[in-house]
């Protein structure tokens, strides 16, 4: 939908808004480009579409293309995403060669002449080496790169050399053996996005009937690609710890994102995992994309779970907790900058299956409790994650290449 600035003024105030719009004449003239891999599904996605159109509604001339591949591309650059994370991978000559080409082919019909180019993500990496290139190119990273594959790292480094920035997530994913110019930009959440705007009571229910999700016990929910970080199976295990205290209900929802392969072969592993579960109705599995209902779910929620075992940076935390949610999530990647364990939240070891347990059952005793939590995470939100706040930090770090 298309976003206008002033729309705003109401959660952020005159001045935060007079600041963006001022800002942005550094930037007149430019023409911007984002290039990524999907238009759905997952937080970059989430990004791009809140992002793109507020730079230009803001006089910024932004672009987002989408590189295409096929599925044996997608299958090779997530096991480097996942090696970015620390994983063992395979590393063949076939898989960078699928890899090569198809970045090159993508870069034969299309046609960049922009000021600036990002880049996101290892998947449109080496597009760089494709071009002539005549202006500032940007490799815009979100994965957690604190303890990235050396062989893997090693290659896609021959490529990230090129760039004139790095920008990751989090201070901690910043590489000392990279020369390149790196810098720490926040992810953040569209407050007016369908996924995150305001639901009045009968939508939500409109919403969680049209899933056939009942609501008749406490919900406590994952809102998460079916990926092995997101570790969907530990959050059973949470749950049937949570379940031997009190009586409640899992909704884990998970679409797949465009350039995710592994996601159907996890959900399966889930769906064997809780069989009995599902069948009885305490575990509920959700597999299509919607985001009113992805609102009415983390609203309706006792307590949101994230139980991931690396996280670049966590955009459903900050869904939750702009939903003034309590939230009890693995003390891993970007979350902790989200959460004050014990103050906006709760942070447990990513492996630590008891604690969550625990956390999960004290706040759904503890309403009083998870209602404060969730107040103070709403304000961590305001006052640091929103896209007003990203809109502003991105064309500062954009003017720099003006
Ligand atoms: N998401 C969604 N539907 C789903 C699962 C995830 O819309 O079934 C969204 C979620 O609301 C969030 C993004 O995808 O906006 C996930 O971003 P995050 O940073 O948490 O993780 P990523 O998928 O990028 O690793």
């Amino acid at each position: 939908m298309r976003r206008y600035i002033e729309d705003y003024r109401d959660i952020v105030g005159d001045e935060v808004i007079y600041e963006i719009c001022k800002e942005a004449r550094k930037l007149y003239g430019k023409h911007i480009l984002h290039i990524n891999s999907t238009y759905q599904g997952g937080g970059v996605a989430e990004i791009l579409s809140a992002g793109v159109s507020l730079m230009n509604d803001v006089g910024v001339d932004t672009g987002w293309r989408i590189l295409h591949g096929s599925p044996d591309f997608f299958t090779i650059t997530k096991k480097f995403h996942n090696a970015l994370q620390g994983e063992h991978i395979h590393f063949t000559e076939m898989k960078k060669s699928l890899y090569m080409q198809t970045n090159e082919e993508f870069a034969q019909y299309t046609h960049i002449n922009h000021d600036i180019i990002v880049v996101h993500d290892p998947q449109p990496l080496p597009l760089i080496r494709f071009y002539k290139k005549k202006q500032p190119w940007i490799w815009r990273c979100h994965v957690d790169l604190s303890n990235p594959n050396p062989e893997v790292w090693d290659f896609l480094k021959s490529f990230i050399l090129r760039y004139d920035a790095v920008w990751v997530s989090n201070e901690k994913y910043k590489s000392d053996d990279l020369p390149v110019e790196q810098r720490v930009i926040h992810p953040f959440i569209d407050p007016l996005s369908s996924k995150n705007i305001e639901l009045p009571e009968s939508v939500i229910k409109k919403y969680l009937r049209k899933f056939s999700i009942p609501t008749d016990k406490p919900i406590i929910t994952q809102v998460s690609r079916f990926d092995k970080w997101k570790d969907p199976m530990g959050v059973v295990e949470v749950f049937k710890l949570v379940k031997e205290e009190m009586d409640c209900r899992l909704v884990l929802c998970g679409s797949a994102a465009r350039d995710d392969p592994e996601a159907t072969v996890i959900y399966e592993e889930v769906r064997r995992k809780a069989k009995p579960l599902i069948k009885s109705g305490d575990v509920i599995l959700i597999t299509r994309e919607n985001n009113i209902l992805v609102n009415a779910l983390q609203r309706t929620a006792a307590v949101v779970l994230q139980k991931s075992l690396r996280e670049g940076f966590g955009l459903t935390v900050t869904e939750a907790l702009w939903k003034a949610k309590p939230v009890v999530a693995s003390n891993v990647g970007g979350i902790p900058l989200q959460i004050e364990d014990g103050k906006s939240g709760y942070l447990v070891e990513p492996n630590d299956v008891e604690g969550f347990a625990d956390r999960v059952i004290e706040l759904m005793q503890k309403p009083e409790k998870a209602a404060q939590m969730g107040r103070r995470g709403r304000k961590t939100v305001k006052e640091k994650f929103l896209i007003t706040r990203g809109l502003l930090e991105h064309i500062r770090l954009l003017s720099e290449f003006a």
